[in-house]
């Protein structure tokens, strides 16, 4: 089964595109109850297996294979719900296709802003998306304009000779160690906040901050981009609010590792080929 899923993985794609485009029985839907995504036959359904729920907002997304995608967000509680299985979004990564898991991800993050931004935050008005080859909504009083919301995050692996710095998280309860991160303030460069959040979490400086790779990470709009970074100088220290404890670790001694589709792995998991005998 995983074999199968790789396969397909490296063959789709999904493209995600911004034009007005009408929706047809065989088009793939990606379709939210809540914030849960209607899989039928533990599969992507086709238009024609929903076209008869109560549809709130609908809206092409691109394309896989040349398939056409659509979003949808029904409208129906999720308890009474009488098609196929909802699943949460984080239950997607071990269950979809790369493409497909793609496409529910963006999907999901219009899903959200569709639904944040019923009414111009401004003067109450309710708004209005006009231009289907934009994101964007307007409002047609005070012309005010919302854009979906994208909150970025560094994900940082600090490494001291042949250690990486790795913390325990407040409200993770299950004794895993992982990366620091933390949301960019306004105003704040990716690298002013990579030296403020180590030296908030951990009390420490690092220094040659270099880039390693990013993700979008849909809880609820973040894009984590991750760096590594060498320690400069000081002690490690948590700072008891949101880190509990904090250790260098070497390659073979790391516990418990974050999960295998999250950017913090990634940088672990580099960490260790990097650093293995
Ligand atoms: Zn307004």
């Amino acid at each position: 089964m995983e074999n199968v899923k790789k396969t397909c993985s490296t063959n789709q794609y999904f493209e995600s595109e911004t034009k007005e485009k009408k929706i047809t029985e065989d088009s793939l839907v990606f379709a939210f109850i809540g914030n849960k995504l209607l899989l039928v036959d533990e599969s992507i359904p086709l238009y024609n297996r929903v076209q008869e729920l109560d549809i709130g907002y609908i809206k092409y997304i691109g394309k896989t294979n040349e398939i056409s995608c659509f979003v949808l967000d029904i409208n129906q509680e999720e308890e009474s719900f009488p098609l196929g299985a909802l699943v949460g979004v984080r239950q997607l990564y071990a269950l979809l296709p790369e493409a497909q898991l793609r496409a529910a991800i963006y999907g999901f993050q219009l899903i959200l802003w569709n639904r944040k931004t019923k009414f111009c935050g401004q003067c109450g008005s309710t708004t209005t998306e006009n231009l289907a080859e934009v994101l964007v909504k307007s409002c047609p009083k005070c012309k005010a304009e919302y854009y979906p919301k994208i909150s970025p995050s560094v994900i940082v692996a600090v490494i001291k000779d042949d250690k990486i710095l790795l913390a325990q998280h407040k409200r993770i309860t299950n004794g895993m160690y992982t990366v620091l991160a933390g949301f960019v303030n306004p105003g704040e460069s990716l690298e002013e906040c990579i030296h403020r959040e180590i030296k908030e979490e951990a009390g420490i400086e690092v220094c040659n901050i270099r880039y390693f790779g990013s993700q979008p990470w849909p809880f609820p709009d973040s894009l984590m981009i991750g760096f590594i970074a060498d320690f400069d100088k000081g002690e490690i220290k948590p700072d008891n609010e949101e880190i509990t404890d904090l250790k260098w670790f070497k390659a073979d001694e790391i516990p418990e590792w974050p999960d295998k589709v999250s950017i913090a792995r990634s940088l672990i998991d580099s960490f260790i080929e990097n650093n293995s005998q």
